[in-house]
């Protein structure tokens, strides 16, 4: 099938798999290398070609959307959240020695991974409740009064689009006297949560610049934007990267080190490509395509419900279709299940199975799905009666 096709019924990951056209001035571009090394800030210092201009105008469009002021800005394009992650991490490792890392259960996978390389001594894995978001009850448990701490929450988690109660996880750290570095993993939410009203998401503040508690943030440009390549925006406020700078240059070994990325070479055509996609970027469009997707997300769950999938579910500002795998197994056999996940490229945890509605998904795909899973609990309720 031709890829087109074939990515309408792509339901399983939080990708937007839209067409989207490059124009031929920017392909170009790739006839010759242009290389962003090290800080798009310090562009003088960068020794080959580079987009560092346009990446720089990506980062403040991205800092603009989410109420971080172009004078106190600071990032840079990167190829995924995964590493702005790291970049967070390491930020906060280094600004705050010896802390504790604290993030909870359903967190994404990357955070585990750099935990052990940026060698935490102390890590706390906080408990997710059931639907993705941190279990204030247990950060409360687990965070020591005077712990310095660097927390990573999740605006949008991976498995059910859930996001950690920021505003109540600060007052735990607040009222036990932590010393903090907070990085937000907005990879999916980032991109969701500027365009949604108060009404629609009404703690939307907590979860940008305007939050003063914050201080880095990476968001992924092929997620919900739908970069053709992947890509994030890492950000973080001048005053966190001037302290950091600060603070590297004090250890021997980083002594007047200029690059404050994670990479050695980036990409300079990914960062001309997602300037383009956020200079073309239209709020009113995201709006009205996000809550389009919330409303299709909704329809599903409230149709799953019908059928008698009672404990499927999604968040406020979700855009994931959660089916708990007890609920799954009651109404799916095996093979239903399987054939299910094969037409849609469904992903399962140990806990949950989730359907994205992401742009490519139309409403009639949607209603096949309906339909599908409406199909195969009749042939079942059939086997059942005789
Ligand atoms: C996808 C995702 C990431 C990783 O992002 P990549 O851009 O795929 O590296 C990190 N955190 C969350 C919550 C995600 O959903």
């Amino acid at each position: 099938m031709e890829n087109g096709l074939k990515n309408k019924y792509y339901l399983g990951i939080q990708v937007n798999l839209s067409e989207i056209h490059v124009s031929e001035r920017i392909l170009s571009r790739l006839n010759h290398l242009t290389n962003n090394l090290g800080d798009c800030y310090l562009e003088e210092n960068c020794p080959l070609p580079n987009t560092m201009e346009e990446e720089r105008e990506a980062v403040e469009l991205m800092g603009n959307i989410l109420d971080l002021p172009k004078d106190d800005c600071w990032g840079y394009v990167g190829e995924g959240s995964s590493l702005g992650n790291l970049q967070g991490m390491w930020m906060g490792s280094l600004l705050l020695s010896d802390a504790t890392l604290v993030f909870s259960e359903s967190a994404h996978y990357s955070i585990y991974k750099f935990a052990a390389c940026l060698k935490f001594k102390k890590i706390k894995i906080i408990k997710s409740q059931v639907n993705g978001e941190m279990d204030l009850h247990d950060l409360y448990d687990k965070i020591e009064e005077n712990e310095k701490v660097v927390i990573i929450l999740t605006a949008g988690t991976t498995m059910t689009s859930a996001y950690d109660p920021v505003e109540d996880c600060m007052d735990i750290l607040k009222s036990k006297s932590c010393e903090f570095y907070f990085h937000l993993d907005a990879a999916l939410g980032g991109m969701i949560i500027p365009f949604l009203s108060q009404e629609q998401f009404p703690s939307k503040n907590d979860f940008t610049f305007r939050n003063k508690d914050i201080s880095s943030m990476t968001v992924s440009m092929h997620k919900v934007l739908g970069s053709p390549m992947p890509a994030n925006i890492f950000l973080a406020r001048q005053q966190v990267v001037k302290d950091f700078k600060n603070k590297a240059n004090s250890i021997s070994y980083f002594n007047n080190m200029n690059d404050i990325t994670v990479y050695g070479s980036r990409d300079g055509f990914r960062a001309t490509v997602i300037c383009e996609l956020m200079k073309d970027l239209d709020a009113t469009l995201m709006k009205n395509r996000l809550t389009a997707n919330i409303g299709k997300v909704e329809k599903i769950v409230f149709e799953l419900q019908c059928m008698g999938v009672e404990n499927a579910f999604s968040q406020q500002g979700g855009l994931a279709v959660v089916i708990p795998l007890h609920s799954f197994n009651e109404v799916l056999t095996e093979e239903q299940q399987f054939w299910l996940q094969k037409k849609y490229s469904l992903i399962k945890s140990s806990t949950v199975v989730h359907i994205y509605i992401m742009d490519h998904v139309s409403d009639s795909i949607c209603d096949e799905l309906i339909s599908d899973f409406k199909m195969l609990k009749e042939q079942n309720d059939y086997v059942e009666v005789v």
